[in-house]
């Protein structure tokens, strides 16, 4: 089956094609400033879209250009925030729709750009199976202890105020594959997930499903991101409030100028890493705050999943810095974690081990790929509706 996966953000829209069953990327794009334009081309005329539908419309053409004729078997959606209600990935159909939009205010910049995503592809192929897959479906299994504030009950059951995660997609894919390359079958498996990009989540594995999570209410919680603060003393923020900062100024600042580059002066992970090796101390000190925080939660993670069997690194960090990968090693000797330098510093695409042998537990390196897990479950479901 041939799969559109659709990832629509409020002025960008990210497509592939893919071939489920080869795995492969058959074409790819991004739209970009939608609704800031006006079509583009003629006199006086400004560049991008004028919505989602006509986003869409150079989707379509983009995709016949490359590919000629070709019939796509289901369009599948990266839908942000599933709330309580979404534990797996559904067919989307009208109902489903506006359950997704109730959601807006819990992902109030994602989830109104995905339901434009799905009107689009309504509008256009009315008869085409679409289907919703979820970043906190994954998560749905978390025990009400690792779900719940310590706040009053009120927040939880009139504002939806809890830990829900996200990743989860990616997350869910990662176990598969890391039980599947210790010849594991998934039920079976117990580790620690890191997935590391410039969004960055840990999430603790028990019996193939989720149990606990770095991400919380929003992305905004657990680790030291590319531009997010991760944990702080909530506080702070009261503080900043009576000091005069707006509530934008504060959310601008904790994800935008935070993390890496509120440490560093930069979000991205090689530059970091580069700075720091050449002597520079802002870097070195960015990279043991953030490697310090992944261990604390590597540490905490394995005691919530009764010992992991596996510690595993994903996404563009965890797949490609073997610095950063030795930073987190080094501070997890206690677990008796010790990786093989040889291993850890070979580049590769495949799923791999990178420890040594007399290491207490396996480290892998996993590469994830979210269209793909997207394509799959939107292949998987239609199926099974059809
Ligand atoms: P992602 O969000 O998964 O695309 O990951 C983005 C992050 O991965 C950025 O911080 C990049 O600096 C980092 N990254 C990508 N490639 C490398 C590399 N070869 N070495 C170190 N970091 C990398």
């Amino acid at each position: 089956m041939l799969v559109l996966v659709i990832n629509s953000g409020s002025s960008s829209l990210k497509y592939q094609v893919r071939d489920v069953a080869a795995g492969s990327v058959l074409t790819e794009g991004l739209i970009e400033k939608i609704g800031m334009g006006n079509g583009g081309g003629g006199d006086g005329e400004i560049e991008g879209p004028r919505d989602h539908s006509e986003a869409l419309e150079q989707v379509d053409a983009a995709i016949h250009r490359e590919l000629g004729e070709l019939e796509l078997g289901a369009v599948g959606h990266r839908v942000v925030h599933g709330g309580e209600r979404f534990a797996e990935p559904v067919l989307i159909d009208n109902e489903i729709t506006r359950a997704i939009e109730r959601l807006n205010p819990l992902a109030p910049l994602h989830n109104p750009a995905n339901v434009l995503g799905i009107r689009a592809i309504t509008r256009k192929w009315p008869d085409m199976p679409q289907v919703a897959v979820f970043d906190t479906a994954f998560h749905r299994t978390l025990p009400e202890h690792a779900w719940r504030y310590a706040v009053p009950d009120e927040l939880y059951t009139n504002h939806g105020i809890r830990r829900y995660g996200f990743h989860g997609t990616s997350h869910e894919y990662v176990t598969r594959r890391a039980a599947a390359l210790l010849d594991l079958p998934v039920e079976e498996f117990d580790g620690v997930i890191a997935h590391l990009g410039n969004g960055a989540s840990v999430t603790a594995i028990q019996g193939g499903c989720s149990v606990d999570t770095s991400m919380g209410f929003t992305p905004l919680e657990g680790l030291v991101m590319g531009t997010r603060s991760g944990d702080l003393d909530p506080s702070i923020l009261v503080f900043l409030g009576r000091a005069g900062w707006t509530p934008e100024d504060i959310d601008t600042m904790l994800n935008r100028e935070s993390g890496l580059k509120g440490l560093a002066g930069n979000n991205d992970m090689r530059s970091v890493v580069e700075a720091s090796e050449a002597g520079d101390a802002r870097a070195a000190m960015a990279l043991a705050v953030t490697s310090y925080r992944l261990a604390k939660y590597i540490g905490g993670y394995h005691v919530a999943v009764g010992g992991a069997k596996a510690l595993v690194f994903t996404a563009g960090i965890g797949e490609n810095s073997h610095q950063f990968r030795g930073l987190v090693a080094d501070r997890l000797a206690a677990l008796g974690i010790e990786l093989d330098a040889v291993l850890n510093g070979e580049r590769s695409k495949e799923p791999r081990v990178i420890s040594t042998a007399q290491s207490a537990i396996p480290v892998l390196v996993v590469p994830t790929d979210e269209e793909q897990a997207i394509a799959e479950a939107t292949a998987a479901v239609v199926s099974s509706a059809g």
